[in-house]
């Protein structure tokens, strides 16, 4: 495994992926397995690409998180929930297709091992960067306890990677699983009697909803410096 001062030396570039597995993860979600054309490509845990495309004679790009731990370069596997053209596009390449990006970017990453426990909090295809990170602090043996509390509005009983995250569970003495099947990830959380200052915190949901988590999250005692969180919307 390649420590995180090497995947800091990250250059963004130009690549072509090839779709190695696509896979439904729920009846909306899926996951995207690329394959890049180069060795050097280099990315932070929780960084993003930008996928490249051409519609009616247009040229425009869409940017997508890394869902899989930087350890598996040269390849990446995207998490991609089918809202508009774009999403639907990436979900429906076939195996051995090609798609041209550019990356890495994306600041809500790890450049070092953090000093605190963490909680991570998704919904959706938010869980996306948030996985990437929690799979890179499991292969590096992270000691300080690891919550993620999950929830899915699309289809609110069906959670992207649920049993890989259950297998975690039961496999990584530091993880903490928490889904919130038909629930409000916050209302779950506030059953949970943590203490939220002791923790770092990552959220990563779609639109709005990013911003009303984090609120949330301050009134249960979230310390405002500790906490980090992104939004997907369309550019
Ligand atoms: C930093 C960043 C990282 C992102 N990473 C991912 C990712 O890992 N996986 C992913 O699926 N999307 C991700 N997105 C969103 C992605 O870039 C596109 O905006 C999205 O796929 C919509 O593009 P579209 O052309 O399919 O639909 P559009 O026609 O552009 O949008 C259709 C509608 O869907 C809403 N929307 C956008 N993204 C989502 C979503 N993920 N789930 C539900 N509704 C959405 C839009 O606000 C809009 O109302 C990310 C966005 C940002 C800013």
């Amino acid at each position: 495994m390649q420590s995180l001062e090497v995947l800091r030396r990250s250059v963004t570039a130009d690549y072509v992926a090839t779709v190695v597995a696509s896979e439904f993860l729920t009846p909306t979600i899926k996951a995207i397995r690329l394959r890049l054309d180069r060795d050097e490509f280099r990315f932070l845990p929780g960084q993003s690409v930008w996928p490249k495309f051409e519609r009616d004679g247009r040229k425009f790009s869409k940017i997508y998180s890394i869902a899989s731990s930087p350890s598996h370069c040269p390849e990446i596997e995207l998490c991609v929930s089918r809202v508009g053209w774009s999403s639907a596009y990436v979900q429906d390449l076939q195996m051995g297709q090609m798609l041209p990006l550019r990356g890495p970017y994306g600041l809500m990453t790890l450049t070092e091992l953090p000093p605190r426990p963490r909680l991570y909090i998704a919904e959706g295809s938010g869980i996306a960067p948030l996985k990437s990170q929690i799979d890179w602090l499991h292969e590096s043996s992270f000691l300080h306890s690891v919550w993620l509390v999950q929830a899915n509005p699309e289809t609110p009983d069906q959670l992207p990677y649920y049993n890989y995250w259950q297998n975690l569970n039961r496999t990584w003495k530091a993880f903490q699983y928490q889904p919130a099947l038909n629930q409000c990830p916050v209302s779950l959380l506030a059953l949970q009697n943590l203490n939220l200052a002791e923790f770092d915190i990552e959220i990563c949901a779609i639109g709005d909803r990013s911003d009303q988590i984090q609120e949330a999250v301050l009134t249960l005692g979230a310390k405002p410096d500790q906490l980090r969180s992104e939004k997907f919307i369309a550019f």
